[in-house]
């Protein structure tokens, strides 16, 4: 279940694995899951293709082969890697194995891995994205300079959503998965089900900081955990899964509520959803002073 800090993991852990190797084999367990962009069979194409260089692009990660190929992987829920050698067992859900040899002749196996079959397997030729929903729609990088906070107050201003769907609306910010979406409202303080024209000026600035912050936090504690690839690092998330637990910050149990069909995870005390978050007591207390 890639977010932003797996993704980040992976662009890093794999090209040191994948540098030089050659695919030798390929075997399709599920072709739900793969998309030929290429004319011909998606197997033939990729034998003897080689491995050059691995990218991230949003929720998306680019494997560059040989020949001006790129396999582009859409992992969405429930997609993982796993790098094994030959004789090692594969985990469960695998939908794709590509067999590799490095150029000392050893072998080992890159298997894509999908529980839910929801994600995707492109073959396409470099830079041709057409076809590939969401590739070329997806709004700028949180990480980047882009991710102004003019620009996410301007978002927010034009917004008829509750907030943690707009935050998670990949055209406006590319990137934020139901984990981090709950660690960042809980991190800025706001109800998930909040409106977004309910939010003062203040709360939305902070919002977009929460966002940055907490996604960095994110990638460092997932480098920290040093993950095996097929496994997520998630012991460091603090409102996420944790139902019934005490909140980190006051002690209130966490709740879970649905919004739109999405499981979220908050503090009612520390993320309380009423109109009185926003009035500003101190200009009340001024007044009856
Ligand atoms: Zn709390």
């Amino acid at each position: 279940m890639p977010e932003l800090p797996d993704l980040i993991y992976l662009e890093k852990k794999l090209p040191p694995l994948l540098a030089g190797q050659r695919l030798i084999d390929v075997e399709i367990k599920e072709p739900i899951v793969l998309r030929m962009l290429l004319p011909g069979d998606f197997a033939a194409a990729l034998r003897g293709a080689e491995f050059l260089a691995v990218r991230r692009h949003g929720p998306f990660l680019v494997l560059a082969l040989s020949e001006e190929r790129e396999l582009v992987i859409h992992p969405m829920l429930a997609g993982r890697f796993q790098w094994t050698n030959p004789n090692e067992k594969t985990a469960a859900g695998c939908a794709l194995s590509l067999e590799c040899e490095a150029p000392d002749k050893t072998r080992h196996l890159l298997h894509y891995l999908d529980d839910k079959k929801m994600g995707k397997v492109y073959l396409t030729r470099r830079g041709e994205y057409q076809p590939i929903p969401k590739f070329n729609t997806q709004g700028p990088d949180l990480l980047s300079a882009a991710f102004t906070p003019a620009y996410f107050h301007q978002k927010i201003k034009k917004s008829r959503q509750q907030v943690r769907v707009l935050i998670m609306d990949q055209a406006v910010v590319s990137c934020i998965g139901n984990a981090y979406a709950d660690e960042i409202l809980f991190d800025a303080g706001i109800h998930p089900k909040t409106f977004c024209y309910q939010l003062p000026d203040a709360a939305i600035a902070r919002l977009q900081q929460s966002i940055v912050g907490v996604m960095r936090w994110g990638i460092a504690e997932v480098e920290k955990a040093n993950p095996p690839l097929n496994m997520k690092a998630r012991a460091h998330l603090r409102v996420r899964n944790r139902k019934d637990q005490p909140c980190p910050q006051c002690g209130t149990k966490i709740r879970r509520a649905g919004v739109r069909g999405f499981d979220t995870f908050f503090c009612p005390a520390c993320q309380p959803l009423t109109r009185a978050q926003f009035i500003d007591w101190r200009k009340l207390d001024e007044g009856t002073a």
